[in-house]
Parts: structure tokens; sequence; C-alpha cells
């Protein structure tokens, strides 16, 4: 069953925030468009010049600054469900002043991570005496540790990403370019039940060797590996993130060789995970099979990164990183070796952290796709 909007965007979940923040020991957050609003409130605001804000005061009622034009679309959102006052403003009035007036004196506010500066700035001239610090401070204690509910977005996600995977052999062909395969995948992933595609890499040949590569006119060829990283957003707001491997006809010598090393190191890190262990040791997990086959210089990144209504988000799973893994934190594996100028390699999958260990929210073929 499809979970619903108020599995994901529970009403109670305003409250949970207003008493973070108040023991964080801020005066209010302050949350412009982006993942922080729609994760505390479920309003998909767009980003705009007018401004538009959820000011959750630590003790006293929220209520969200809207332009009138946006009244109805914010009343039409999961937003209306918590009973929060809509303040809209009118195009000559000043909102900033308008909620800082409401709030009244602050010392510390916790601004939306993705806030655009042209509102940080203008909300310091509004809030002089207030230090302003990120709102995820008090956020990603929340957004780190997913609901059932979130998990099973996830889990949603993570099946409708498989299916596009499995796609990838009609779509991949020599003679085609990356660009005209990254055009039917991207068609794919709408078509899978994602609402937009967030990224589609397909990196052949020596192009696999950078991790972050994006497309090009490069075209597929016969013994050339393939890595394609692929991901969207669902309706619900919850990310896909996967990335697998392909060649048409047989890889090059000495590819089987790092790939096994690749596949046990992806493997040994998934398996590494379980409440109490730190994310710093999952990447430890990854590279030290990698370093050991004499491939630690291959492996340029860390091993993997949160997901939820980002892609990016907390907890990022890299050395340095101590805090400890908890059931409900989902993140991706996704070591990766690359070698410049010939190809590489990168498995990746999203893992949830349950009670015992971690459980994949990704099943397609993990081994090299051969076309
Ligand atoms: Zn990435
Ligand atoms: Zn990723
Ligand atoms: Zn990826």
């Amino acid at each position: 069953m499809p979970v619903t909007s108020s599995d994901l965007y529970p009403v109670s979940r305003l409250a949970a925030v207003q008493e973070a923040t108040a023991k964080a020991g801020l005066d209010a957050l302050l949350l412009t468009p982006g993942p922080d609003l729609r994760y505390v409130s479920g309003y998909d605001a767009k980003p705009l010049e007018r401004l538009t804000c959820l000011v959750v005061p630590a003790a006293a009622e929220p209520y969200m600054m809207v332009p009138r034009l946006e009244l109805p679309a914010a009343e039409a959102s999961p937003a209306s469900r918590l009973g929060l006052e809509f303040v809209a403003w009118d195009e000559t009035d000043d909102p900033y002043r308008i909620a800082a007036d409401r709030l009244g004196p602050a010392g510390r506010v916790g601004l939306a991570d993705r806030m655009w500066a042209m509102s940080s700035l203008r909300f310091r001239e509004v809030l002089p005496d207030a230090e302003q610090v990120l709102a995820g401070t008090v956020l990603r204690e929340l957004r780190m540790r997913k609901s059932p509910g979130e998990v099973a977005a996830l889990r949603e996600a993570g099946a409708a990403i498989d299916a596009v995977h499995r796609r990838v052999p009609e779509f991949l062909r020599a003679g085609r370019t990356e660009r005209e395969v990254a055009r039917d995948i991207a068609e794919a992933i709408l078509a899978s039940g994602h609402e937009t595609v967030d990224f589609v890499i397909v990196a052949s040949g020596p192009n696999g060797a950078s991790p972050h590569h994006d497309v090009s006119d490069r075209v597929i060829r016969e013994g050339k590996p393939v890595v394609v990283d692929i991901g969207g957003q669902l309706h619900n707001g919850y990310c896909s993130d996967s990335t697998r491997n392909y060649c048409v006809g047989e890889p090059p010598a000495g590819y089987a060789a790092y790939f096994e090393v690749l596949r046990r190191a992806q493997e040994a890190a998934c398996a590494a995970v379980r409440p109490g262990v730190s994310c710093e040791s999952i990447d430890a997990a990854a590279r030290e099979v990698i370093a050991e086959a004499g491939y630690g210089d291959y492996f340029v990144h860390r091993t993997g990164h949160g997901i939820g209504i980002e892609t990016h988000e907390e907890p990022y799973i890299v050395a340095g990183n101590g805090e400890a893994m908890e059931p409900g934190f989902a993140f991706s594996v996704e070591p990766g070796i690359y070698l410049p100028g010939s190809h590489g390699a990168r498995i990746e999958d999203i893992l949830v952290c349950t009670g015992t260990g971690g459980e994949r929210l990704n099943d397609s073929p993990r081994d090299l796709v051969i076309i």
C-alpha cells in the first residue's frame, strides 16, 4: 500500500520540532522553501523571491508567512492540516518586518539550511540581535531517524529505480551516445513512478573513472564498461539513488579483477551496518577491502551519504564521522574504483539500519550486466 502524506508528514512533527528548538536553545526556526520546510510541514513550496517562511518559535504559536498570491497553494498543501496561521502579505508589505515584529526579540534563530542569501541577509537586518545558526543543527536529529512511513517511502523509491536499472539493457547499445541513452533512462525514471529526474549519469569507458561524470556525446562501444548512476524524487518527496555497471560485450582485461574487489568491498560495508557502529566504521569496512587489494588510491570519495527528501543529507558515511548508527538511519553504500584514463566502476545501494543490521532497499543485479 502506498504511504500517505500523513504517514510521511505527521501533524505531530511540528510540536516535536518546537520542543527540539527550545531544547537547542534557539528562539525560533525560520524555514523558507526547501527540504527543511517540507519535512516539518509537508509543504513543497516553490522557492521564489517573494518570502514564504514557516516561523516556529520555541515558545509561541507557529505561523507561516505567505505571499497573498501563494495563499491558495499553501492552503491546499499538507501544511493546512497543522492548524497554524497563514499570514498573507501583500505586494507592498515587508514580510521580513512583519515576521520579525510578530516574533519579538530573539537571541538565536535557526535558518533553513538552504535559505537563499537574499533572505538570510534580510532576516539579519530585521533581527539584528539574533545570532543566525543552521536549522539543521535542530532538524538533523529528527531527519536522520526515519519513521516507518519514511522507510516505506524510500523502499518504494528503491523499487522504482530498480525497475529502471532492469530496463537499462534495452537502451544501452553500441553506437548510441551517452546522451541518447540518458534521455531514454530519464523517461523510464518518470514512467517508473518518480515525479522528477534528479540525475542520470551514463559514464562509458574513461568517463567511468570520473565519479560525477554527467553525460556526454561519447559513443558507447563494445568492450567499454559503463557506469550508470540514477535517481529521482517520488511525488511524496522521497528520493532514489542507485548505481550499476554495464558492458556491451565482454569487459577489458583487468576489469573483472577490480570489479570483484569492489563487489566484496560493497558487501563488507553493507554487512558492517548495525545499530551502535560508527558511520566511519562502515566507510572503513569498504575501504579496507579496496586498499588491501592495492586499489586504495583509486577509491577517491566517501562510501556514502544519507538520503530522504534530499538525495544527499546526513548522516555521511565518511572517515571522521563518529556518529553511531541507529535504527531508521537511511544512507547509500557506494564504493567505487576509478582508473583514470581507462574506466571505473561503482556499486550503490540504499540501506536502512534496522534493529539488528542493514536492510538493502535496492535489489537489481549488482554484478556487471553484460549486454
Ligand atoms: Zn554522488
Ligand atoms: Zn549516492
Ligand atoms: Zn548515486
